[in-house]
């Protein structure tokens, strides 16, 4: 008998014939003999019309209470997920975050997992239950209900893996398994059999949202292997695992895939001094609000006077801009602007590290297409570059085909719309 846990994305719980398909494979693994502790997002666009909904009701969104608003989204699914498994004759419970001991800290939107406690959930496995739990929520150490920040069920799936010492995690979405780009703008993409925790931890911090960046940390931090797989066609997905040599082996791939990201956005500070503790003025408030800065570029000095350019999450321009304003004035910068129609391209590939000149050839490729490049930033096995957020679907086309990564074909299962 196996301890398995499954996540389900928004996508495939939509609407009540997706909670219906959901619940007959449920019923399948537990009649397997399984035990089953399940995960689900909110339905389709739940959460998006949530934000929306706090959005006309008011301009100012407590975290407290936004969170409180958010977790309803799984809430919801949850209980239907249970009362389809009843019909099936299975012994189903819900759980939220906070039932489940999932402990956060207090950051609202964006918490951490602290640690998770499950007593509830191996007592009702143990019962010979399904447990089915709402994803992206915990209870912070303060007690207040918090959510995981976007795409944070898979986060709560990877997390009650490790906390229960399931067998297998499995992520079950809406594309087939992880692809060398998103097969919705490079429809050539192919799928990959395996993918190591760090090729996938870059693609996930590039802005791939197959995978929630944290969830992958938590995997690899906690050795659980994980499957990400299709709940519409149910075939065979993709393990994301360790890397069984230390070094690649001469048939790895040298880039494993292209990923795409139009979540960010371009803030510059126009005219700042150039002298010792500017950087730290500006980017220390940043790192206190909790602002994820990505990319950063300063510009070579003329006379004493230089720019700064950074990325940020879309989701964090507003407070990153009030923030920037404030100590652009009091260390004297000129000004500051910001563009949000920028895009981050990334190629990823453990082989990178052994393989000179594949910054230059993508520097070539995309010239060769007129696109401009407007920062750059690199790890040993990524190298990523920010241009117009227009030339982004054509540049990953391109990319794609000059690292020959295109299958030959256009993605062949069914591509759901999304919710
Ligand atoms: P879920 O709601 O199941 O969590 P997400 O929308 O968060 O689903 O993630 C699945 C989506 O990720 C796919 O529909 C696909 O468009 C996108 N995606 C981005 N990059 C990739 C990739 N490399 N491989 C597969 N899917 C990708
Ligand atoms: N419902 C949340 C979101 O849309 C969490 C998730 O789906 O993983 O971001
Ligand atoms: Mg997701």
């Amino acid at each position: 008998m196996a301890l398995i846990v499954q996540k389900y994305g928004g996508t495939s719980v939509a609407d009540p014939e997706r909670i219906r398909a959901v619940a007959d494979h449920v019923a399948y693994t537990a009649g397997r003999g399984d035990e089953v502790a399940v995960v689900v997002s909110a339905m389709g666009k739940s959460t998006d019309n949530l934000i929306k909904l706090a959005n006309d009701v008011s301009s100012t969104h407590p975290g407290r209470e936004l969170d409180m608003l958010l977790t309803t989204g799984e809430r919801v699914t949850m209980s239907l997920l249970c009362m389809a498994l009843a019909d099936r004759g299975i012994d189903a419970m819900s759980f939220t975050g906070s039932q489940v001991g999932i402990i956060t800290d207090t950051a609202h939107g964006k918490a951490k997992i602290i640690e998770v406690k499950g007593d509830r959930l191996r007592e009702a496995l143990a019962a010979g239950r399904v447990c089915v739990v709402a994803g992206f929520q915990g209870v912070s150490v303060d007690k207040e209900i918090t959510t995981l920040g976007r795409g944070g069920s898979d986060t709560t799936a990877v997390a009650l893996a490790a906390a229960l010492g399931a067998d297998a995690c499995e992520i079950y979405t809406d594309v087939t398994g992880v692809f060398t780009a998103d097969p919705r703008i490079v429809p050539e993409a192919r799928k990959l059999a395996r993918v190591s925790f760090d090729e996938m931890l870059e693609m996930a911090g590039a802005g791939s949202k197959v995978l929630a960046l944290r969830s992958v940390e938590f995997a690899r931090n906690h050795g659980v292997p994980l499957h990400v797989r299709s709940s519409f066609t149910w075939e065979p997905g993709t393990w994301v695992l360790f890397n069984d040599e230390e070094e690649p082996s001469m048939e790895d791939p040298i880039i494993s895939g292209v990923v795409t990201d139009l979540n960010d956005a371009k803030v510059t500070v126009l005219g700042v001094p150039d002298r010792p503790g500017i950087s730290a003025a500006l980017f220390e408030p940043l790192a206190d609000a909790n602002v994820n800065v990505d990319m950063i570029v300063q510009n070579t000095s003329t006379e004493g006077i230089t720019d700064i350019s950074f990325t940020v999450p879309l989701a964090d321009l507003g407070v990153a801009e009030g923030i920037v304003e404030t100590v652009a004035g009091s260390i004297g910068a000129s000004g500051v602007s910001h563009d949000r129609e920028i895009a981050k391209l990334s190629l990823v590939g453990a082989g990178m590290k052994t393989s000179p000149g594949i910054a230059a050839k993508m520097f070539r490729v995309l010239a060769d297409e007129g696109v401009n490049i407007e920062m750059i930033s690199t790890s040993t096995i990524r190298i990523s570059v920010v241009i117009a957020g227009a030339d982004l679907e054509r540049a990953a086309r391109i990319l794609h085909s000059a690292f020959d990564l295109d299958s030959g074909q256009s993605y062949s299962a069914p591509l759901p719309e999304r919710q």
